[in-house]
């Protein structure tokens, strides 16, 4: 653990210079800006006259999230679905029809609102959670905030236009997430669907449907004629049965924001989807660095509700600030506990800032270190290269390199130079990126820059597998 100086006289009220003074009559030279270890930081600290209570992250955050659950309350919940796929081929059209469909005309609050994701009813009487911002983009930023949101991904395909780059970038994104896929064939109206090429070409990605044999469910639809939309819902449900998913909605309710805005009247609105428990009006709750008292509940109808259970989404009004999408929400017990974590996340926030520019967090090194302790035995990576040929040959080899200790996981392998979605995939799969003959668009590199994930460049195999061999046996443990 690490701290910058100016943050540590930040902590003690002191004055950036009488800390730098103090280092510097043990002879060390150093700026206001400088990183300096925890030990350092504890004695500089005591020379001061300040007492130092070390507090690690455990601590703060012991039993927030991910307490056990008492097996016996589990009940089944609704499935969290989110829709990706190659734009254009009726994402949001089909967000909007499946929505539209499900609202009973006249029914009271029937104006939907948009909080980020929403409710309906399946034919079979069960609910459904739609996350309302199509595509992966969003799904892979909450990932690599950690959070784990959806359970299954609703891969539209148009039949027109068939298995298109972000098609493929979203079976990747997907799989990497380890979500299963309902593939549903769009535009099924048109005169010049294809639907069976659409399945064929899935073939290519490992998707195969069950019309194929395979065991990934499919449904054609086709959203502006809202043809087989009922279908659509009792295949989600169908698939959230083979998933078994339950969650406990006694115990205090953890979640994750979807979206937060300031709004003009009512302050800090946070859109949550509650994935435990149950969040109560009057609850204390903390959210990334933001706390406050839950004020008021409001569902994705419009309606003021008192509390909101598993699977739910629902706006939070009470926040003291905004928090971000992708952060995890809990409810704690008092507002010194609130104030204790959030302000301890600030803190890290801050540091995370300082610190970033001093190299990459996803470095080749640092994974071999990293998954050293962490007793891992995996080894992510994405792999883009100039031609297909050398982009098989890198992956044939790679694979052979694995053994039962340790193996290398091509996240993703594709011809072409890197993308921002190759830099997203990499980070929520904390993965580094190869690039063969190729170079990263300046986004992507901006985007790698900014998330610290590294990304190394070969243009001869051997080098790239040597440097991969290396980082492998990094890994193994010391043969006995
Ligand atoms: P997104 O980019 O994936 O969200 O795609 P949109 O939902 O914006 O749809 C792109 C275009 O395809 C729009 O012009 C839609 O009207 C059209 N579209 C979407 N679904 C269908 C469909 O089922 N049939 C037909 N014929 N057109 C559709």
């Amino acid at each position: 653990e690490t701290i910058t100086i100016q943050e540590l006289a930040n902590r003690m009220a002191e004055r950036g210079v009488d800390v730098i003074k103090l280092l510097m009559r043990q002879g060390q030279m150093v700026k206001i800006t400088d990183v300096i270890d925890a030990d350092t930081a504890q004695l500089l600290a005591e020379e001061l006259g300040h007492t130092v209570k070390r507090i690690a992250e455990s601590d703060v955050e012991e039993g927030l999230f991910d307490t056990p659950d008492t097996d016996a309350n589990l009940v089944p919940r609704p499935p969290v679905v989110t829709i990706m796929g190659h734009v254009d081929h009726g994402k949001t059209s089909l967000l909007d029809a499946i929505r539209h469909a499900n609202v009973v005309s006249g029914e009271a609050g029937g104006i939907t609102q948009h909080i980020g994701a929403y409710q309906v009813t399946a034919p079979n009487g069960e609910l459904v959670t739609f996350i309302d911002t199509p595509g992966h983009a969003a799904f892979t930023a909450m990932r690599a905030r950690g959070a784990k949101v959806t359970d299954i991904v609703v891969l539209v395909v148009a039949a027109d236009d068939g298995v298109m780059p972000q098609t493929i970038e979203a079976i990747t994104h997907a799989r990497a997430a380890g979500v299963p896929l309902i593939v549903a064939i769009n535009k099924i109206d048109r005169p010049d669907a294809k639907p069976e090429r659409v399945r064929q070409e899935l073939l290519q990605y490992e998707v195969q449907v069950e019309s194929l044999g395979g065991e990934t469910l499919e449904v054609e639809v086709s959203a502006t004629k809202k043809t087989n939309l009922d279908k659509l819902l009792e295949l989600i449900s169908l698939q959230a049965e083979l998933l078994n998913l339950r969650a406990d909605p006694d115990r205090t309710a953890e979640g994750t924001v979807i979206e937060a805005r300031l709004d003009r009247g009512r302050g800090p609105v946070a859109s949550v989807l509650v994935q435990r428990g149950t969040l109560h009006v009057g609850d204390l709750v903390v959210g990334g660095s933001q706390w406050g008292r839950v004020r008021a509940l409001i569902d994705d109808k419009g309606a003021t509700i008192e509390s909101a259970g598993p699977s739910t989404p629902v706006e939070i009004l009470g926040f003291s600030g905004s928090p971000e999408a992708g952060d995890r929400v809990a409810v704690v017990e008092t507002e010194a506990r609130a104030r204790e974590i959030t302000e301890y996340r600030e803190r890290q926030k801050r540091e995370k800032a300082a610190a970033r520019g001093t190299g990459a967090r996803t470095s080749l090194v640092d994974m071999m270190t990293q998954l050293k302790a962490a007793a891992r035995k995996e080894f992510p990576l994405v792999i883009k290269g100039d031609v297909q040929g050398s982009v098989e040959a890198i992956v044939a080899t790679l694979e052979k390199l694995n053994t039962e200790e340790v193996a290398a996981r091509v996240l993703h392998a594709g011809v072409g130079g890197i993308t921002e979605s190759d830099v997203t995939l990499a980070e929520a799969s904390h993965a580094i990126i190869i690039g063969f003959n190729v170079r990263a668009h300046k986004e992507a590199r901006n985007l790698a820059e900014q998330a610290g994930i590294e990304i190394r460049y070969y243009n001869i195999i051997y080098n790239l597998v040597d440097d991969v061999k290396a980082a492998m046996s990094g890994l193994l443990p010391p043969t006995l």
